[in-house]
């Protein structure tokens, strides 16, 4: 419990103003894309890593748990203060791009700079950062490696992690560490770094990263694959992919998701098709896009693509592209409760996993549309209930206990990309073994032995 005497020794570490009890802050960081909700006791906006470093030794001497905080755009409830405690949000201060090395092609940010906006200022020089998550706008790079995000270009470009060259961080007794290296090669010492990636703000608190950029593409075109069946799609795009196509994107629709932005949107769809493929190709010269088409259309058609369209300019492109984007707020026609998941598969079970699905969604008698990254694996899917009927709701829940197993025994991955948090604590047995969880613990344990730093999260407690 923070009590009258921790708010005024917080205020003298970072000034009276950066430091909020009044119910309003509390319940405007009580919440993040969950829609969970827990109130926090504090919320603290740190000016510098000296101030983070400071306020993390305090409150590991008095016992107080820390939930750092980026935009609160996680799916999972990692910015959510379980355990009461202070939010630390690193966003309103700690947005600075502190440098773009055009010799080196790197940025060095810190944590509250927006997705987008390092984006922006990369392209203006010329250079170019991949990870795009569908949150770009708002959420944070801070957040975003904290979740090892993901997005539309990871088929060709990765993901966050890939870009992660170096970090600074406080451990949760104020101690401030660096990990990694401005540089391309680096096997010096355990990869701390690493395991900062994806590890939800429960090791340490990151302050700086040091980010590798690549020279942007020039050309990019559009182009889509209408299917008769799921089937024939999902072997086309590991098909494609194994067969030296290379294409930024391979985003994939299914009837149900189709039928649905038709529904709202009226665009002429085809919602007769069993899916749909849509994939960017970028390059520097047109041959180069050329053949990657041509590659393309041919593991589409020999995989029972029905027709190979490719967007003649910017407008036909959005066209293809649009039916992708609002498939997440169109598939709600089908329930007033959306429980969405975004399992990765290895992509050659990508056929036998949406056959699994079809499976489960007739055993339980709901609907389940799957939307997503397939060039990488990763399947939105999303379990749609009556909200307001509690039967439907577990029978939901019972539906992706199922899609989880069948999701580890093709090998793959409870998130591709939104990481554990609370969401999915729960299920991490099923995907790791005792020792496995054990040696979570430990690590756990040697960052941060009193547990003050983001308790309640990845199934860890
Ligand atoms: C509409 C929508 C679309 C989305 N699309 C995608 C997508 O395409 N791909 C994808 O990967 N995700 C997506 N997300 C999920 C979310 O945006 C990402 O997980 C994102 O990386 C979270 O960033 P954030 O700044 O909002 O972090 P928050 O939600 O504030 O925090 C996320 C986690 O990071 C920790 N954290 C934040 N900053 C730090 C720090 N500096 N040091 C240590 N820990 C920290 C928090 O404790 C928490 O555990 C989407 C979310 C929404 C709402």
């Amino acid at each position: 419990m923070i009590d009258k005497k921790d708010i005024k020794n917080l205020k003298k570490i970072v000034g009276e103003e950066n430091v909020k009890d009044d119910p309003a802050h509390l319940i405007a960081y009580s919440y993040d894309a969950t829609k969970t909700r827990y109130k926090p006791e504090a919320v603290v906006f740190p000016k510098n890593e000296q101030d983070v470093s400071e306020i993390l030794k305090y409150c590991n001497e008095r016992g107080i748990v820390i939930t750092p905080r980026g935009a609160g755009s996680g799916f999972t409830g990692g910015a959510l203060p379980v355990k009461g405690g202070i939010v630390l949000s690193l966003e309103k201060h700690m947005n600075k791009i502190l440098e773009i090395d055009m010799e080196n092609m790197v940025a060095r940010v810190q944590p509250g700079v927006i997705n987008k906006d390092l984006q922006r200022e990369v392209e203006k020089v010329g250079l170019f950062y991949p990870p795009d998550p569908a949150s770009q706008e708002y959420s944070t790079i801070g957040g975003n490696v904290s979740e090892n995000a993901g997005g539309m270009r990871a088929a060709k470009y990765g993901i966050t992690k890939d870009y992660v060259m170096a970090l600074r961080a406080v451990l949760p007794n104020g101690d401030i560490i660096r990990a990694g290296k401005k540089t391309i090669k680096d096997v010096a010492g355990y990869n701390i770094a690493g395991i900062l990636v994806g590890s939800e703000g429960t090791l340490a608190v990151i302050t700086e990263i040091t980010l590798k950029l690549i020279s942007k593409p020039k050309l990019t075109k559009t182009a889509m694959g209408v299917f008769g069946s799921v089937k024939e799609a999902m072997n086309a795009v590991y098909k494609s992919l194994a067969g030296g196509a290379n294409p930024v994107a391979m985003e994939f629709l299914d009837n149900l998701s189709i039928r649905a932005v038709e529904e709202k949107f009226h665009k002429g769809l085809p919602v007769d098709a069993g899916a749909i493929l849509i994939s960017d190709i970028d390059g520097n010269v047109e041959e180069e896009i050329d053949y990657q088409l041509s590659l393309l259309e041919k593991f589409f058609k020999k995989n029972g693509c029905r027709e190979f369209k490719i967007a003649k300019d910017e407008k036909e492109a959005a066209d293809i592209w649009f039916a992708r984007r609002n498939a997440s707020q169109s598939i709600t026609i089908y329930g007033s409760k959306k429980i969405n998941e975004d399992v990765t598969v290895p992509r050659s079970m990508l056929p036998k996993y949406l056959e699994e699905v079809d499976r489960i969604s007739k055993k339980y008698g709901v609907k389940i549309p799957c939307f997503g990254h397939t060039g990488d694996g990763n399947v939105h899917t999303n379990v749609m209930v009556d909200g307001s009927d509690p039967k439907e709701v577990e029978k939901g829940y019972k539906a992706i206990e199922e899609i989880f197993k069948v999701t580890i025994e093709l090998g793959g991955t409870l998130s591709g990309e939104h990481g554990i948090g609370i969401s999915k604590a729960p299920f991490m047995k099923m995907a790791f073994s005792d020792k496995e969880i054990e040696l979570f613990k430990r690590i756990k344990h040697a960052f941060d032995p009193n547990n003050i730093l983001n308790p309640g999260k990845m199934g860890l407690d």
